[in-house]
């Protein structure tokens, strides 16, 4: 296992509570259904060895029974999230799969939230949602029960089924459609208390993920409206997450890449050397192209992207529509959250329309640029464009591009500079103390401090000490339960097959008795070991399938089991077994005697 500088790798220690009641455990009770082939739809590793090792079964599009093999897992995380809220003081409860739209109505989520929101019917003709989370009803539970300052701060928590219809279910429990969250919420009198127990979670999440045994890191994230720095997303690491992760190797800083802020460059803008010139480009629509055609590094373009605004009269008709012009440099991509924060584009932009941006540049999109305007339009300078002099734009004319563009002498200083680009590797840090690298990542858990925005719009008070009626200050803490495994499938795999952290295994250890129906010894042995393990709280199971040693070993190689012990008479004649840890390249003997402590010892230090 490698590890990555700044990331918290955890402990793998067999928690005990973490273990199942103590039932002797043989795989011809339980259910083990392994399959050679993914099925075709399995895109992602963690949904191809899932279904492989009979974790799941897929009933619909996102829709999957969990089986045995992958309930067990399911609750080894549920246990692990259950013990570290209860120790942050939260409380569980649970609220109900389906929530009348009355609620819903009230934070005016039953119109806003758009397709992803299940909306059912009962028998009457009312409308009800399938809970793809959980602020309307906790909101409602406080308004009704936490009726003074002294019944705060608050934290309750439940594990739960929830709905998305998402827009692309995939990658199997990646991203269900029906799937189970861990949604926790605090309730504080003011801020600086929502404050605290926003840290107290985020500290709670860090010994919940260390626990899991997993590379991770906890990034920065957008905080959406609210500002502040109280958004942290939980990634588990891993090459094929569809999050991009920006850090900083040198220091500590970590965040997704919609939050990760572009430095201004260091330095004044060069002086202007070029004229501004006209310049045939027949065809090249791309600053990639142009830069390629011209001899110039693309790092001397600049592209433009253009976006429209509408105001909206009484009756919700549009009364005017704004034309915006971002610049952002050849090599560098928009980020929507920080062009969302712009002033006048923070109501709400879309992409100006092919009309629009032909009367407005008199020429269509890819030779864009904003000198020479049929009609005006706000532009916007990225930090980076802000200070380029000589750069590369369209001339919004077919086939021609504007070389040795300057600000304050070819066209005006830009009205607005904004940071709207994604950051890119090499960037400087935002903490000035290095520079940034990427890597992908799976979130798995989200910390956020809400403010009043529930407990306003459903007018939730309490009493505060003044005597007067005050919002709940909020803060809201997801994990996804079902998410987890498939990440730590996607981070901890190999050709044969999964490889579990021992604290989420479905067993910790497998015996495998080679002949176990032929040879009393090896029952004897095979049988002893399990329930010595057992009766000491270790997760084991024993397979007494009578398997052919091969199609044994493949099972359990393929399901992840991390420790094994087989047992053969050969073996047993010289007083050994043998030990193989699933990342091991071969097995160890162990005497007979020692086997129990060895087998221990390998679990606490794994
Ligand atoms: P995403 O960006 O992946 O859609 P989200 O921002 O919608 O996630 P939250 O609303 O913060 O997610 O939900 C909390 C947690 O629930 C997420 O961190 C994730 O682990 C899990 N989760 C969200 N959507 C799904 C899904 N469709 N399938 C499985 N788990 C999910
Ligand atoms: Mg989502």
């Amino acid at each position: 296992m490698h590890s990555v500088p700044g990331v918290s790798r955890g402990p793998t220690l067999a928690t005990p509570g973490n273990q199942p009641a103590r039932a002797s455990m043989k795989a011809s009770q339980f259910y083990i259904s392994t399959l050679r082939e993914a099925p075709a739809d399995a895109e992602v590793v963690s949904h191809q060895l899932m279904t492989r090792a009979g974790m799941i079964k897929k009933l619909g599009a996102g829709i999957y029974s969990y089986m045995p093999l992958g309930l067990r897992v399911n609750h080894k995380v549920e246990a692990i999230v259950r013990e570290e809220m209860n120790r942050a003081g939260a409380v569980e409860l649970t609220m109900p799969v389906v929530q009348p739209a009355e609620l819903w109505q009230e934070t005016g989520r039953f119109d806003k939230m758009g397709a992803e929101l299940l909306r059912i019917k009962d028998r009457h003709g009312r409308d009800f949602v399938v809970q793809p989370t959980s602020e309307e009803v906790i909101t409602d539970i406080a308004r009704q029960d936490l009726r003074s300052y002294k019944q705060l701060p608050r934290n309750l928590y439940q594990i739960q089924t929830k709905f998305r219809d998402e827009r692309r279910p995939r990658f199997g429990l990646m991203r269900g459609r029906e799937f189970i969250m861990k949604d926790a919420y605090s309730f504080d009198r003011d801020q600086a208390a929502a404050k605290a127990s926003y840290q107290v979670m985020a500290t709670a999440y860090r010994r919940i993920f260390d626990r899991f045994g997993l590379t991770y890191r906890a990034v920065a994230a957008d905080s959406g409206a609210i500002g502040g720095d109280l958004s942290e997303e939980f990634q588990v690491i891993a090459a094929t997450g569809e999050d991009a992760i920006v850090y900083c190797p040198s220091s500590d800083y970590a965040a997704n890449l919609e939050k990760a802020e572009a430095l201004a460059p260091a330095g004044p803008r060069p002086a202007a050397v070029q004229t501004l010139s006209r310049t045939p480009t027949p065809g090249k629509s791309t600053c990639a192209d142009v830069a390629l055609l011209l001899g110039v590094p693309l790092v001397g373009t600049v592209k433009s992207l253009v976006l429209a605004t509408e105001e909206l009269g009484a009756a919700g008709e549009i009364v005017k529509t704004r034309i915006w012009l971002l610049l952002l440099r050849g090599d560098h991509d928009m980020n929507e959250v920080k062009v969302s924060k712009v002033a006048g584009l923070d109501g709400g932009f879309r992409f100006a329309t092919g009309a629009e941006i032909e009367a407005h540049f008199g020429c269509k999109a890819g030779y864009l640029g904003p000198i020479g305007l049929k009609q005006p339009v706000t532009v916007v300078a990225d930090r980076e464009v802000a200070v380029m002099a000589d750069w590369i734009c369209g001339a919004n004319e077919v086939d021609f591009h504007l070389t040795g563009v300057n600000w304050g002498r070819d066209l005006p200083e830009p009205e607005l500079v904004a940071d709207l680009r994604n950051v890119a590797e090499g960037d400087a840090s935002p903490d000035g103390k290095g520079v940034l690298a990427i890597e992908r990542g799976i979130e798995v858990g989200h910390v956020f401090y809400l403010g009043t925005k529930y407990s306003r719009a459903m007018n939730a008070t309490f009493l505060g000490e003044d005597g007067k009626p005050a919002f709940f200050e909020m803060g809201c803490y997801g994990i996804g339960i079902t998410r987890l495994p498939a990440a730590a499938i996607e981070q901890n795999h190999d050709e044969r097959g999964i490889i579990w952290p021992d604290a989420i295994a479905p067993f910790a250890v497998v015996i495998c008795p080679i002949g176990m129906d032929r040879s009393a010894d090896v029952k004897a042995a095979a049988e002893k070991l399990h329930d010595q393990l057992r009766d000491n709280g270790v997760d084991v199971l024993l397979d007494d399938r009578g398997e052919r040693p091969g199609a044994m070993f493949a099972d359990w190689e393929l399901i992840g089991v991390p420790h094994r012990v087989v047992i053969s008479d050969r073996g047993l004649k010289d007083g050994q077994l043998e030990y193989q840890h699933r990342r091991d390249s071969a097995p160890t003997k162990v005497a007979v005697s020692d086997v129990f402590a060895f087998v221990t010892g390998r679990l606490a230090i794994a």
